[in-house]
């Protein structure tokens, strides 16, 4: 399995975010991919760098406008009288203002809150070179995948938050619809990306809404008690052309391996439905037991397993890194995920 990382993740320093009106450290830091990095060396699979961008190669997925956003907030910011170091938002459109006509102006600040989601996505000097890192890597995945191969993606920063014009809970790119969308440009009639990160994959189901060749499917925390509150649930099916290709399954608090392999069973089923014929895995390891903010129980048996039962469907993959904050222990998760994959 080849497998890819990018030195510029190392750049993306967010250094703070609110949680429950308290500032906290940023806890998607770049100890986080040095630990990843560190587990693929001890298995052998030492991350090669990925190809270089293509010119426009975001646009397959993301506007252009918000592109452009991404690649000169930290400069526009900087110049702002009394600028903080990172472009954090303190205005978002509400949807009463999108409903009568509201739109963004040229201003920095004005920007920051259209293109932002929430205050949990910083921007930084060293941001959007590390976001372009991670988002080469994922196509670089992709690429093996177009050959009928599995590969392995370590994304930093994750991106399955990140709407085609937005940007949300430490993500910016979406990784996991790049490597989808690429595998259907190399001819894939139908992909399923399946994330098992522990928060629903909501920038990703936005893309793919109302798509029949990708299916989406996020396996989460219920978002009536978990990041992000307001969508995730299992009514949400897709719209007009995509209609029952989105599929949601919430997860109680607490649910451990027995309920969590459970709803795998239950994707798997629907891959098998649309005849899926290539294969995205937006890899979290925040369903662990050990999750700092974790809200699901899931043992490292558990990811050992779902290594197992995903490789076992022997569908050409891209496995893009998403979530996971416990550093200590995040190595040792994607050694005993991709162990159990090897043994498929
Ligand atoms: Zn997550």
């Amino acid at each position: 399995m080849k497998t890819y990382a990018h030195e510029s993740q190392a750049g993306h320093t967010p250094s703070f975010f609110l949680q429950r009106g308290r500032v906290q450290r940023n806890f998607e830091v770049p100890a986080r991919a040095a630990a990843l990095e560190a587990a693929l060396h001890r298995m052998g699979l030492a991350p090669a760098a990925p190809p270089p961008l293509a010119p426009r190669a975001l646009e397959s997925v993301h506007r252009a406008d918000y592109l452009d956003f991404l690649a000169t907030a930290a400069t526009d910011w900087a110049a702002l009288p009394d600028p903080g170091p990172e472009v954090v938002a303190n205005i978002h459109p509400v949807p009463e203002m999108v409903a009568q006509g509201a739109r963004t102006g040229a201003s920095i600040i004005a920007r920051a809150g259209w293109y932002t989601a929430d205050t949990a996505c910083p921007i930084g000097a060293g941001s959007w070179h590390a976001i372009q890192g991670a988002a080469a890597c994922a196509l670089a995945a992709a690429g093996e995948a177009a050959k009928g191969r599995t590969a392995y993606a370590l994304c930093r920063p994750p991106g399955h938050h990140a709407y085609a014009g937005r940007a949300g809970g430490h993500c910016y790119v979406n990784n996991a619809a790049l490597a989808a969308q690429a595998l259907r440009d190399a001819g894939a009639q139908q992909v399923a990306i399946l994330d098992i990160d522990s928060h629903h994959g909501n920038g990703t189901q936005g893309i793919f809404w109302e798509r029949r060749d990708v299916l989406t499917i996020s396996i989460h925390g219920d978002p009536d008690g978990y990041y992000p509150w307001f969508v995730g649930r299992a009514h949400e099916r897709g719209g007009g052309a995509g209609d029952g290709r989105n599929m949601n399954m919430a997860l109680a608090r607490g649910t451990g391996d027995a309920g969590w392999l459970d709803a795998l069973r239950y994707a798997f089923a629907a891959i098998r439905d649309v005849k899926a014929d290539a294969l995205v895995v937006a890899l979290g390891f925040d369903a662990s037991e050990h999750e700092p903010l974790g809200y699901l129980s899931v043992t490292e048996d558990g990811f050992a397993k779902a290594g197992a039962m995903i490789g076992g469907l022997h569908l050409p993959t891209a496995i893009t890194q998403e979530g996971g904050y416990n550093v200590d222990l995040i190595g040792t998760l994607l050694e005993r995920f991709l162990a159990g994959w090897g043994d498929a």
